[in-house]
């Protein structure tokens, strides 16, 4: 068996780093009692609307949780079609589908995101919103999005998951559309330590409803006034991320310069991932393009270095939505793209050797292949 030398992920890792702080965000729970929605949870929303330069934050219990409440809280419902982009996490598309409305699939372009120019022709009088995806941590094109959205009468809801600290044309992800969902899954670039999320918006209506929706619709401990779930983020793991919040400036520091490492060393080696001028990337995943994508993943892990693909099933070839959605079957770019890519690992903790390591070795594998070519 392969010995694993560099992870994709370590989670371990950052749990000893940050130990003292995360035991002290626990201990102080513990003190005050104050296990739901406790001050932390407060502060947290408002520490994080002004980085995303919104009026409101609420935080909720998962990302998959900010984008079904905030689709019902702009009120769609069943029958209204829903567009979104094929190659997302299933969350988006799951999200659609519980409030009973119908995801509509569309094609991404090569910078991995919607294609906006494909948005218009799925358009039906059933369209109700647009679900942009801001995916591997690149804003989707947002200006010409909520061009098509205002010129059609759709809300557009922002899909942030991976976009926590990225910006486009200087304007943070979350600040762009009627509201944006994010997760504060451990996995994302900014995170508690278990299931979290929330939602931007500066919509004050929709913030309200939002804040019923993930407390039983309740205004007060006795009044109920709409059916809601139970959907609010923990005390504890607001204290963590407040104790983590500060940090996360630094993150997105170090996984652009690894990113940057990347560029320089692998020009020519793999199809690099692009990255818009006016766009401020912030790498949830570095995703890569090969045309033996399977070949290479097996001599990478061959060298203890492992890799992943986000995500190797297109939405519309889930069992889950097979029939419940719509948008033709053809998605050209997202099929070829499906069929190439490799996210590498970057994060923070992630040291200079490691990335010498990959990229050598990324390198050795380019160079066996033209060598066979020309035997
Ligand atoms: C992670 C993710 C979600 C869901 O977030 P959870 O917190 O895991 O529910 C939704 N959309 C995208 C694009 C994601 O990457």
């Amino acid at each position: 068996m392969t010995s694993i030398v560099v992870p994709f992920v370590n989670l371990k890792l950052r749990g000893q780093r940050y130990s003292d702080r995360l035991h002290k965000a626990l201990s102080d729970t513990l003190d005050a009692g104050d296990f739901i929605m406790g001050g932390p949870v407060q502060e947290l929303e408002s520490r994080l609307a002004k980085l995303c330069g919104t009026k409101h934050a609420i935080s909720v219990n998962s990302g998959y949780d900010a984008l079904a409440l905030s689709l019902e809280a702009m009120g769609i419902g069943p029958g209204d079609e829903v567009i979104t982009a094929v190659n997302s996490f299933v969350a988006t598309a799951g999200a659609i589908a519980r409030v009973g409305a119908i995801p509509v699939f569309c094609d991404i372009a090569e910078d991995y995101n919607i294609d906006p120019f494909q948005i218009e022709r799925h358009i039906t009088p059933r369209t109700k919103a647009i679900i942009p995806v801001h995916l591997t941590g690149q804003c989707a094109r947002m200006d010409e999005i909520n061009e098509i959205a205002c010129r059609h009468g759709l809300l557009c809801l922002e899909d942030a998951a991976q976009a926590i600290g990225a910006s486009y044309k200087g304007r943070p992800a979350g600040s762009w559309g009627i509201a944006a969902a994010f997760s504060l899954h451990p996995l994302k670039n900014f995170h508690v330590l278990g299931d979290g999320g929330f939602v931007t918006t500066n919509d004050d209506g929709l913030a309200e409803r939002i804040k019923l929706l993930r407390n039983h619709g309740l205004v007060d401990r006795d009044t109920c006034v709409m059916y809601g779930a139970n959907s609010r983020l923990d005390t504890l793991q607001a204290r963590f991320a407040l104790e983590l919040l500060d940090e996360l400036p630094v993150w997105t520091g170090r996984v652009r310069e690894i990113a940057q490492m990347y560029r320089s060393g692998l020009e020519g080696v793999v199809e690099l991932p692009i990255s818009h001028d006016d766009s401020y990337h912030v790498y949830h995943n570095f995703v890569v393009r090969a045309k033996d994508r399977g070949r290479l993943q097996a001599f990478l892990f061959g060298h203890g270095i492992e890799t992943k693909i986000h995500y190797p099933v297109l939405l519309h070839r889930n069992d889950a939505f097979k029939n419940r959605f719509k948008g033709g079957q053809c998605f050209s770019m997202a099929e070829k793209i499906c069929s190439e890519q490799l996210s590498l690992p970057i994060y923070p903790e992630m040291d200079d050797e490691s990335i010498a390591m990959l990229m050598d070795t990324l390198i050795s594998f380019v160079g066996n292949i033209f060598n066979e070519s020309i035997k």
